[in-house]
């Protein structure tokens, strides 16, 4: 019998959509190079104003704005140092990519919800009058809690502040628009929604500008060098318009996510979902065993064929301890025993059925008594 997997893994990378791939394949078998100006050049220049158009139209946003860049790491880089601003303010759960962007950044405190102190960032934008970047994520990748965005992006335009959005664990799960959040630039990264990796785009709105970190070429209207990489801009404009025709999809996976959370509070009672009663992404669960080390679970529930991460996994492939749950002030035996179980379209109940199984077996394992060594 074939070991059964489940990939509740999502948050850290989604397959590669079947349209995807055929936008890949096809790409990749022609040859010109987007600035050339001859036949096979103007071909290769057409698909990628196609791309830009669509990318942009996940976000409702104008297509000369979007910038294709290699990920959001890149495009989170673009916007923190390439918006000269002088101060750069982001909120303490932010992604590594931002974090470690601009180490000298103001942090800005979120509450024991996870939500961005709205005050604080206030007197932080009044205390000091030199021009600012406010940098803060659409939703959690660890916790998948929701940002008041457009409040933030108000206090920050308030005053003359740009606002930057970290959208790449949001878009194509929760609709929005550029207009909605409120964002002047904004972060999105093709394999959280069905692209392939090593793609992402900045979107900049008409208010906001950019200058080139990447220099030597004139390409992406002079924000970002190099030979466009037309396999990958091609994938991630399939994709992103599957996520958006697919969006609706997120009702289903929401409702199994629900499902998973109750039945692993009703099997372990000492269980606790961080940040539920929150505004989340449907398809993320951050569930704490506390005592029971996120490693642990990790390991045991990979021996049952049960792929899950905890806290950003996806950056290491290590396991320490969470700064966005630090930052929440979450217990330290709460959060050492978190797991991130993060679902996706091909998710069914029988994946669910399979996670509970072996997460209870194993809870239940944890919970009994070790006997004592023999002296
Ligand atoms: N921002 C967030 C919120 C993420 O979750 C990730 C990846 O996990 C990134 C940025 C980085 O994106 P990429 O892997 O495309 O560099």
């Amino acid at each position: 019998m074939t070991r059964r997997e489940t990939y509740l893994d999502w948050n850290a990378t989604a397959p590669l959509r079947p349209e995807a791939q055929a936008a890949m394949v096809a790409a990749l078998a022609r040859c010109g190079n987007a600035s050339s100006v001859h036949d096979w050049g103007r071909a290769a220049r057409h698909c990628v104003e196609r791309a830009r158009e669509t990318v942009a139209g996940l976000v409702g946003a104008a297509p000369e704005g979007v910038v294709f860049v290699s990920g959001g790491t890149e495009a989170n880089h673009l916007a923190l140092l390439g918006s000269g601003r002088e101060r750069i303010l982001v909120s303490a759960i932010e992604h590594g990519s931002v974090l470690q962007a601009a180490p000298g950044a103001e942090r800005i405190a979120v509450d024991r919800d996870g939500i961005v102190d709205l005050a604080r960032l206030e007197a932080q934008l009044a205390a000091d009058p030199r021009s600012a970047l406010v940098s803060v994520m659409l939703a959690n990748n660890e916790t998948g809690i929701v940002q008041p965005v457009a409040d933030i992006a108000r206090l920050a335009h308030a005053r003359g502040a740009l606002f930057h959005c970290d959208a790449v664990q949001a878009a194509g799960k929760v609709p929005f628009t550029d207009d909605e959040i409120g964002a002047d630039l904004i972060s999105l990264s093709a394999h959280k929604l069905g692209g392939p990796p090593g793609i992402g785009a900045l979107v900049v709105t008409g208010n906001a500008e950019v200058s080139a970190m990447i220099r030597g070429g004139g390409q992406e209207r002079g924000r970002r060098a190099g030979s466009e990489n037309l396999p990958g801009i091609a994938g991630f404009a399939a994709a992103a318009e599957a996520a958006l025709a697919g969006i609706a999809e997120y009702a289903r996976i929401g409702r199994l996510r629900d499902a998973l959370e109750a039945a692993a509070l009703g099997a372990a009672p000492r269980a606790v979902v961080i940040g539920a009663g929150m505004r989340r992404l449907p398809n993320t669960s951050a569930l704490a065993l506390p005592g029971a080390p996120a490693e642990t679970q990790i390991i045991a529930l990979d021996l049952d064929g049960v792929m899950v991460s905890a806290g950003a996994a996806c950056s290491s492939g290590k396991v320490g301890p969470s700064h966005v749950l630090e930052a929440m002030e979450v217990p330290p035996d709460i959060a050492a025993g978190t797991i991130r179980i993060s679902l996706g379209w091909t998710t069914d109940a029988a994946d669910i059925a399979h996670f509970l199984d072996a997460w209870t077996a194993l809870a239940r394992r944890l919970a009994q008594p070790r006997p004592a060594r023999a002296a």
